[in-house]
């Protein structure tokens, strides 16, 4: 959904997303690794729930040069969507489109042997080059090749250049810790990359972009930096982690703002229980707002009786139980309008909560906040520029 259109739908429930908030996430980024450092907008995840398309384009007015997915599925439909410039997809499986990869001039991780094998084959078929880059594993443990087995990577990925099937275009890896500042692994997996990345140019490859930098690297360590840092929570506008910095302290505004209609509003004695296994009694004779999200909307069910919410300009908390497609508020007295904005969290500055007090209330990460808000909830692009 684009614009400000609002259906019903969205009055029931929305996430507004500020484009201009995260245009101006992207240039303070961008603004700190400096103009010889790259940008990679992340927009895996429906560009962690804000809305892949909309969200692509405003990072790339903004002086993203590249974005990335995860998969080559979200990576084409970025392609399929009109989006031009340099796309980068890292999570490949056997059997994966590598072909129709080639063909929309992504740049494709190869991790391992069984890759470069499928994506050579897939550049023979084409009848051109695939643009690859080599995925090291520098000490996280996950995906990207070991040190033991980079030899043979290289080799194999030189020769296929050789015969004109791959160039390789970059040497890559990712942090393991690098939101604890001071990690000793940080600085470990920058050792072990330079020495790969080292290799690898010794062995003759010429990659156009080196990188490790996720947005806590991005925003802590400096020499992390290389040719290209790849962020995606900080450009939403989150700090990686609360031990880290709060958004302000980092220049960044959150792009989304979640709220709903209150569908009803009810005077109740005291002692009445709150909504499923009865875990919130009234203290008192109150009124009650009705909020309608729950779990399958992406409200966590552990932020049951946490979950603050501002409802008529007062900070309220989730009465009871999260359910699938509502929750209550005790309103203490307050007898707003049925349709009123029960705001669940934005950027923080008129009073609403923000993501980052839902993760603490619900035990996680804010990363898990945003992901998780549900296809149910139509999202609502502010200050998109139309071509
Ligand atoms: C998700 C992801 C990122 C972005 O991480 P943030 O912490 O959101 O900046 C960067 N690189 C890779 C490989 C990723 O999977």
């Amino acid at each position: 959904m684009t614009g400000t259109t609002q259906t019903s739908a969205s009055l029931r429930a929305r996430a507004e997303v500020d484009l201009d908030a995260l245009r101006g996430n992207v240039r303070a980024l961008r603004a700190r690794v400096g103009p010889d450092t790259a940008l990679m907008g992340v927009v895996k995840s429906d560009a962690y729930g804000h809305g892949m398309l909309p969200v692509a384009r405003a990072a790339q007015e903004a002086g993203a040069t590249w974005l990335g997915t995860a998969t080559p599925h979200e990576a084409l439909a970025l392609r399929a969507g009109g989006i031009r410039g340099r796309v980068m997809c890292w999570l490949w499986t056997p059997g994966d489109p590598w072909r129709e990869g080639i063909e929309a001039d992504l740049d494709m991780s190869v991790s391992a042997m069984w890759a470069l094998r499928e994506v050579t084959a897939a550049a023979r078929e084409a009848g051109r080059p695939a643009r690859i880059q080599l995925k090291a594993d520098t000490g996280l443990g996950r995906n990207g090749c070991q040190p033991a087995d980079w030899p043979a990577l290289v080799t194999a990925a030189l020769a296929a250049q050789a015969a004109g099937e791959v160039r390789v275009t970059g040497l890559w890896s990712h942090f393991a810790c690098a939101d604890e500042p001071g990690h000793p692994s940080i600085t470990a997996q920058l050792d072990v990359f330079h020495q790969m990345v080292a290799y690898a140019e010794k062995e003759g490859v010429e990659p156009e972009v080196r990188h490790i930098a996720n947005s806590a690297a991005t925003l802590t360590v400096p020499e992390s930096s290389f040719d290209l840092v790849r962020t995606g929570i900080a450009m939403y506008g989150f700090s990686p982690s609360p031990e880290l910095g709060t958004s302000r302290d980092f220049g960044l505004r959150p792009a989304m703002t979640l709220s709903a209609s209150v569908a009803l509003v009810k005077q109740v004695p005291e002692g009445h229980g709150v909504s499923y296994g009865h875990h919130y009694l009234t203290p008192r004779e109150t009124t009650l707002g009705l909020v309608p999200l729950g779990y399958a909307d992406g409200i966590p069910r552990h932020a049951s009786g946490r979950g603050p919410v501002l409802v008529g300009g007062v900070r309220r908390r989730v009465a009871g139980r999260v359910a699938m497609d509502q929750f209550v508020v005790d309103l203490e007295g307050d007898t707003p309008e049925p349709g009123a904005r029960a705001v669940l969290f934005g950027p923080g500055d008129r009073g609403e909560p923000t993501a980052d007090d839902w993760a603490e209330a619900a035990g996680t990460i804010v990363y898990e906040i945003v992901t998780r808000i549900g296809s149910r909830v139509p999202r609502v692009h502010l200050h998109e520029r139309f071509a």
